[in-house]
């Protein structure tokens, strides 16, 4: 049996916050806001995980409201996802970062690498594209980063 979901987040830039997407931490003078470490990336990631078996979204495991959950590192909290889906293996994961600066396009091999260890899949399986909201809404502006994911699951 073959499971399709997806994912979508979004987080504020602010100053003084690091900016990671993917579990890399990106050099830039500001940064997602957000109660975990706001990977927003992870987060798409995440609530496409759990969109594939209907199995609710990343909110139903890891509140904002708990304390549990303040700065926690996003990749703990994918790797506690993957303990939901055990039982199933995931076939590839397609994702989309969308942010007006900077430019990530050099980190975009490390970003798949990070995701390809993280889900134990091989990197040819983890795609990661980036694009611009073309000056568009807050997003163009540079107030906000957004990530879409897509992942394939089958079962073991
Ligand atoms: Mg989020």
């Amino acid at each position: 049996m073959i499971r399709i979901g997806n994912g979508w987040d979004i987080h504020k830039l602010i100053a003084n916050r690091p900016l990671v997407l993917g579990s890399i931490t990106i050099p830039f003078q500001k940064g997602e806001a957000a109660h975990s470490d706001g990977d927003v990336l992870i987060h798409a990631i995440i609530d496409a995980l759990l969109g594939a078996l209907a199995l609710g979204d990343i909110g139903t495991y890891f509140p904002d409201s708990d304390p549990a959950f303040k700065d926690v590192e996003s990749t703990l909290l994918l790797r506690e996802t993957l303990k939901l889906i055990a039982g199933w293996s995931i076939v590839n994961i397609d994702c989309i970062l969308i942010l007006e600066s900077p430019k990530i396009s050099s980190f975009i091999l490390q970003i798949r690498e990070a995701i390809s260890h993280l889900c134990d899949i091989p990197i040819e399986d983890v795609s990661v594209k980036a694009k611009t909201a073309e000056g568009l809404g807050p997003i163009g502006s540079g107030d906000a980063v957004a990530a879409m994911a897509t992942v394939l699951l089958r079962s073991k």
